[in-house]
């Protein structure tokens, strides 16, 4: 099982478009995926089409009350499950501030639990709650958009990697960053695009999610793109991202052998 957390504190990058449509391409191309939203926005849940204010249980109550994953998970909806949250996540913060080992609580949770990927996605902050899931994760994907003010806010991301790497979780490591929104015609982001394609070499995923319209209707049909408008560009974009993500898997497993 591979945890990854989907993470960039500044708002509005394509974190939860990106959970919920990696998270659809996953499980397209077969893998058991479970999304979790950790977001008291409830963006995440909305897009895989769960009301969340007709939520009986949350991740809320999964984190800090002791409900158990499968009593929460809601597997109909999507062709992945999801763990869905709302505003009642909000507590969650408190909640977790007054208990021993607060940071390890999701990874905790997490350790007996059997599906090829978890996707976390994060709220635009580094709350405790985002901490939590960095802490669980294996690895993060870092979805930004390709325009100067975004190469400012990774820095505080990655120097908060690098500091968990030495305090909760010494594995750590970045899936990618993954350009998203991307319009071609703007040259500020050809010109972004090319910076972090020095910068980060291999650490940058090949595919580029292009700004595409269908992206943003589908979450108000409570669909995954895949779904909603499996042709269009936006669609085929995640799906290509699922398969690059699988493939460099292969690649990594492979080097071990
Ligand atoms: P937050 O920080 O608030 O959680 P986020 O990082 O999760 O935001 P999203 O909610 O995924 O970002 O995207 C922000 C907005 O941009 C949404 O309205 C979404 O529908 C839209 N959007 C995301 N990606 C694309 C895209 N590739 N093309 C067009 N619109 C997009
Ligand atoms: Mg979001």
């Amino acid at each position: 099982m591979k945890v990854i957390a989907v993470a960039n504190q500044k708002g509005g990058v394509g974190k939860t478009t990106t959970a919920v449509n990696l998270s659809a391409a996953l499980s397209e191309l077969e893998q058991r995926v479970l999304l979790i939203d950790i977001d008291p926005q409830g963006n995440a849940t909305m897009g895989s089409g769960v009301e969340k204010n007709q939520l009986s249980l949350s991740s809320y109550e999964w984190l800090v009350e002791g409900a158990g994953l499968k009593e929460v998970v809601h597997s109909k909806e999507a062709k992945y499950d999801i763990l869905p949250s709302n505003i009642d996540l909000t507590a969650a913060e408190v909640g977790l501030l007054g208990m021993e080992s607060r940071e390890y609580v999701m990874r905790d949770l997490l350790s007996g639990v059997a599906y090829d990927y978890v996707l976390i996605d994060c709220p635009p902050s580094l709350n405790i709650l985002t901490v939590n899931a960095l802490t669980a994760a294996n690895t993060v994907l870092i979805p930004m958009q390709c325009e100067y003010y975004a190469l400012e806010g990774l820095s505080a991301l990655l120097e908060t990697i690098k500091a968990l790497r030495v305090s909760s979780n010494p594995q750590l490591d970045i899936e990618g960053l993954l350009r998203t929104m991307y319009d071609p015609r703007i040259s500020l982001s050809r010109d972004v695009s090319r910076q972090l394609v020095t910068h980060f070499g291999e650490k940058l995923f090949r595919t580029v999610i292009p700004r595409n319209i269908k992206l943003a209707e589908a979450p108000s049909h409570g669909q995954p793109v895949i779904e909603y408008d499996r042709s269009s560009k936006g669609s085929r974009a995640y799906l290509a991202l699922g398969a690059e993500l699988l493939k460099r898997q292969e690649g990594f497993s492979s080097q071990l052998l």
